[in-house]
């Protein structure tokens, strides 16, 4: 079971570098963020909670979202692994992870570190709000993103240190040059 928790602040490319990791390796995806705006769209009681906390830019309450990784893991058959993409986010939620898993004879393989400097990722963050058109990519929620990130989700890079999975990557560079450096890391588990 390969078992990736891929990290970093938003607009590191998580989901650009989950979609590669997914094509080659064959496991399962789970992006939280993903699954939110699904929700969000389909216009679910789900959604309609999701959509305060996001357009605030604010993290969903632990117990909730760990409740929606639970029933997605489970939703998972025959698989050989997942990437988890906006997940954890917190400690608590790291340590829910490690919970799950465990009650599953299972653990984390590796955590991916996408390691990209701040001014590069309002760039990225501002040019896909205009692209995409994604609600929360605009200027005023982007710092309050970056805030959460630094105060509540960075914490997790120690936590993963200690637990002996964490690796850093260099998230700066052409998406191939990243890929590389992270198919080889997982290519030494
Ligand atoms: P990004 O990493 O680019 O900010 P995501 O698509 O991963 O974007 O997440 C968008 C929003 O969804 C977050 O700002 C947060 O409000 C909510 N969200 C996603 N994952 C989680 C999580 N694990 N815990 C709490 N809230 C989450």
């Amino acid at each position: 079971m390969l078992n990736i928790v891929i990290f970093g602040a938003p607009g590191s490319g998580k989901g650009t570098q989950s979609a590669r990791i997914v094509e080659k390796y064959g496991i399962n995806h789970i992006s939280t963020g993903d699954v939110l705006r699904a929700e969000i769209k389909a216009g679910t009681e789900l959604g309609k909670t999701a959509k305060g906390y996001i357009d605030q830019g604010q993290l969903l309450p632990d117990e909730l979202i760990i409740d929606i990784l639970a029933s997605t893991l489970d939703s998972f058959q025959d698989s050989k692994g997942v990437i988890f993409d906006g997940f954890p986010r917190t400690i608590a939620q790291a340590e829910a992870l490690k919970v799950m898993l465990a009650e599953r004879g299972q653990e984390v393989s590796i955590m991916l570190d996408l390691d990209v400097p701040e001014d590069e990722l309002m760039t990225r963050l501002i040019k896909r709000g205009q692209e995409s058109g994604r609600a929360d990519d605009n200027e005023e929620t982007i710092k309050k993103r970056l805030v959460v990130y630094h105060s509540q989700t960075s914490p997790l890079i120690d936590w993963y240190k200690q637990e002996g999975k964490y690796q850093h990557i260099q998230g700066l560079g052409t998406m191939e040059g990243i890929f590389a450096e992270i198919a080889e890391a997982i290519d030494k588990l």
